[in-house]
């Protein structure tokens, strides 16, 4: 099948609007409206409502009565498992309209939105529907005459809040295993890039999942999502975003319910290159492509390279081989590879890192600024950061911008400690052909997810991922995300008095 023509016109794509619960657009007359605009050039792209507190009860009890009243709960994990099968193929289906979608709203440029975001956003609810009824209960061992068993439920109604650096998958990976687990869910996108998400949840309908199982609303984060977390109905929150706002959120869950909480934050990750590196070429392409993807807009970025002395050299030249290739452009058109940053917040957040870095003795060695003739859309260079201890700036703290900072050593030991993090620990990258090596690092390094010649993620969904200390609690994806998503009932039954 030929791929089809991706370039489009920004101006013709046409935006869900308002909220989504019950299973249709949801507006209500005493809302405030919250503007929203391109990533490319800045311009207005349309309104959201902004979630009155009456709104996001009425989204909340939808979900509660539909997970009550509809089958959703009750049917065979089977049943459900056929109609997250038939959401996944829509979204096959409608792969160009949901990539334009993303591109217009997003920092996903069309080309990648449609090659990988929406493929990987299909794959990702396809594998929990296929997981739905491959888990079980525990059988206890006790005494002869009595059974005990663990048995699986699902919590009710979850709380779902999402960031803006890649809106279609990061709903997946919310809503695939608390739907195919028998939870409905209520789903606050990030106010900057609502709008695909309510196109998965009009998608969501088509398939079949009943009206109210899914619910979209739309609002700030400080407001909305704080309300969704602290809601008495709402039982278990699953967010994806800052290592500030998850604390945050964890508090108010605490304090609202003692809900559980699962909680993808930031990272600060190393790629680790020992003087054996298997192939040089290789690992500064993961490199480049590691702190660049998205326009280091990702969680998982490789934002730190730790780089043995005797191999630094050629490794940044080969590194900044690749950076030299990279171009903006507006993400509607298809030979786009390079995102801007999402937003002029986002943009000051980064130069007052980079500023504070340079005050601290940081140089920069490659790139840095903002690439000129950009239509108004904030492209940052990618920029190498040389001269950096660990108590620099760009070295302590998440920037969320193509920034890769270098540090050298001379021996094992010193990189394995260099690549640790005082506070993250979310993923990490190790290039050596010393399989032995390898292992010691993968062992000492404290991060949730490690990656060996290679660095990123693959599209295996059994495969879960989540940090570890500050970089969060519980995974995304696996079966893990799926045992996350219920709870556990203990049974005992004295079988000689029945
Ligand atoms: P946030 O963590 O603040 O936002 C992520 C999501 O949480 C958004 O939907 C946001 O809503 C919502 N939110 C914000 N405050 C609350 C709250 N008190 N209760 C419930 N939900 C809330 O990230 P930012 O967008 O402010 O980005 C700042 C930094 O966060 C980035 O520079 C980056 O370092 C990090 N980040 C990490 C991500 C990751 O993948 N781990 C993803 C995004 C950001 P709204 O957008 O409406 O405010």
């Amino acid at each position: 099948m030929s791929t089809p023509s991706l370039d489009f016109d920004p101006s013709n794509v046409s935006l869900p609007q308002g909220h989504f619960i019950g299973g249709t657009s949801y507006y209500s007359t005493n809302e405030a409206s919250i503007a929203v605009y391109r990533p490319s050039d800045g311009q207005l792209l349309g309104y959201i409502p902004d979630a009155s507190p009456d709104t996001i009860d009425h989204a909340v009890s939808n979900a509660l009565q539909a997970w009550k009243t509809s089958r959703w709960a009750t049917q065979p994990p089977r049943e459900r498992a056929k109609v997250l099968t038939r959401w996944a193929e829509l979204i096959d289906r409608n792969a160009v309209s949901l990539a334009q979608l993303e591109a217009v709203s997003s920092t996903r440029p069309v080309a990648e939105a449609y090659a990988s975001d929406v493929p990987f956003t299909a794959d990702a609810i396809r594998f929990f529907a296929e997981l739905a009824d491959k888990h079980g209960g525990d059988f206890a061992a006790t005494r002869r005459e009595s059974l005990g068993f663990v048995a699986s439920e699902p919590y009710g109604v979850i709380g779902a809040i999402t960031p803006w650096n890649f809106p279609l998958s990061m709903c997946s990976w919310k809503c695939g295993p608390a739907l195919a687990a028998g939870n409905a869910v209520v789903l606050k996108p990030s106010e900057l890039t609502p709008f695909s998400t309510l196109r998965l949840a009009e998608l969501a309908i088509e398939a079949g999942i009943p009206p109210g199982i899914f619910n979209v609303v739309n609002g700030r984060g400080a407001t909305t999502g704080a309300a969704i977390t602290r809601h008495p109905d709402i039982s278990k929150i699953s967010f994806t975003g800052s290592t500030r706002t998850g604390a945050a959120i964890m508090s108010d869950a605490a304090l609202h319910g003692t809900k559980p909480v699962t909680l993808e934050l930031g990272g600060k990750s190393p790629q680790l290159v020992f003087e054996r590196v298997p192939d040089l070429a290789h690992a500064a392409q993961c490199i480049a492509r590691g702190f660049t993807s998205n326009g280091g807009q990702a969680c998982v970025a490789g934002t730190r390279l730790i780089a043995h002395k005797r191999i630094v050299e050629p490794l940044l030249e080969a590194v900044q081989g690749h950076l030299a290739n990279i171009a903006p452009g507006p993400l509607w058109r298809s030979t786009t590879s390079y995102s801007p940053l999402i937003s002029q917040n986002q943009a000051e957040r980064i130069a007052a890192l980079i500023d504070a870095s340079r005050a601290s003795g940081a140089e920069v060695i490659f790139g840095g600024g903002y690439f000129e003739d950009t239509d108004g859309g904030y492209f940052h260079r990618p920029t190498l950061l040389a001269n950096v201890t660990e108590s620099t700036p760009a070295v302590r703290q998440e920037l969320f911008g193509p920034v890769l900072t270098v540090q050298t050593f001379e021996d094992e030991d010193e990189g394995i400690a260099l690549a640790g993090h005082p506070t993250y620990g979310l993923c990490a990258g190790i290039h050596t052909r010393d399989i032995g090596q390898a292992m010691r690092a993968m062992r000492r390094i404290s991060a949730g997810t490690v990656w060996i010649n290679r660095y990123g993620r693959s599209g295996d969904m059994i495969i879960p991922t989540g940090g570890f200390k500050q970089s969060g609690i519980g995974k995304d994806l696996g079966r893990q995300a799926l045992e996350a998503s219920m709870r556990y009932k203990s049974v005992l039954i004295d079988f000689d008095r029945t």
